[in-house]
């Protein structure tokens, strides 16, 4: 898994103190940049009092390789937010990678197994798509279209069905931008222990590369452990202890 912050708002922790100062007491819309404390202390009352609003103006954009199409199922249930994944109607994925759970890795049995499906699965993409390609040029699919784009509207046609019989486990990329308020909502639900291993990492990285650019907007963000007793009730992992040192941890990096 690859994560990179490609864009972000200039100056996130200003922007969003100037904000906050329009709801409460300036005079004029600011145009000069806060000091650092009253930014500290702007963000830490809108924090405190649980106003979440000012927080929209200021987005983040990620750049997302080498994760499974079943994040890629989980990260667009979230629907504060903008999404462009690699197509496999238009991709091939004649070659395509795929991400291992480390669970199955541990196991040198559940290892093989995996390790056969996913050869299995694309030597049948392979076939599938072959297959298709041949009937729809015999049958004259597109003929209408030159030469050269009717093989490629085949292409097409052919690997958009074939796709199918890839697995979840198939690799994939894609760019995401969020607001802060989203990205707050979304580590609240992935950082914690509750979420699938994958989308907890990714969701852990994405934090790490936030706190980097936005630390008093993203300080506390995290898992709700992170800030308070673990609302999970029977569903809790237990570890809130745990957790909290691996979100409180100022040397964590992003790795
Ligand atoms: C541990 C875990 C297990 C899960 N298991 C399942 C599962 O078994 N099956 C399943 O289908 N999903 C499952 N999900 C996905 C989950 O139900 C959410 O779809 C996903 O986490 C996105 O969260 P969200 O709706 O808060 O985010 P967003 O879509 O980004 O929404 C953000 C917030 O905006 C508000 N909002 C957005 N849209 C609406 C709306 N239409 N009406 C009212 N308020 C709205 C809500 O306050 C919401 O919290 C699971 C998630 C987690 C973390």
């Amino acid at each position: 898994m690859k994560v990179t912050l490609l864009a972000y708002t200039p100056e996130p922790d200003a922007l969003v103190a100037a904000a906050a100062r329009v709801c409460y007491g300036a005079d004029a819309i600011p145009h000069e940049k806060p000091a650092a404390d009253s930014v500290e202390k702007f963000i830490n009352m809108l924090t405190e009092m649980g106003h979440e609003s000012p927080v929209e103006h200021v987005s983040f954009t990620f750049g997302i390789e080498g994760v499974s199409r079943s994040v890629l199922a989980q990260i667009t249930r979230h629907r504060i937010a903008s999404f462009s994944v690699r197509s496999q109607r238009y991709v091939s994925e004649d070659e395509f990678g795929y991400v291992t759970p480390p669970e199955i890795a541990a196991i040198p049995e559940a290892a093989e197994i995996y390790k056969r499906s996913m050869e299995r699965a694309a030597e049948d993409y392979r076939q599938l798509s072959e297959v298709l390609r041949k009937a729809k040029a015999e049958r004259g699919d597109f003929a209408q279209k030159s030469e050269k784009a009717a093989a490629k509207a085949i292409e097409k046609a052919s690997i958009e069905d074939a796709r199918y019989v890839l697995p979840n486990a198939c690799e994939t990329m894609m760019v995401v931008t969020m607001n802060a308020r989203s990205l707050y909502n979304f580590f609240r639900l992935r950082c914690c222990n509750r979420a699938q291993w994958e989308i907890r990492e990714l969701a852990r990285q994405m934090l790490m590369l936030v706190r980097e650019v936005s630390p008093a907007l993203f300080r506390k963000a995290g898992p709700p452990c992170l800030n308070g007793a673990c609302p999970e009730g029977k569903m809790s992992c237990g570890k809130a202890e745990e957790m909290r040192k691996l979100y409180t941890a100022k040397e964590q990096s992003n790795g």
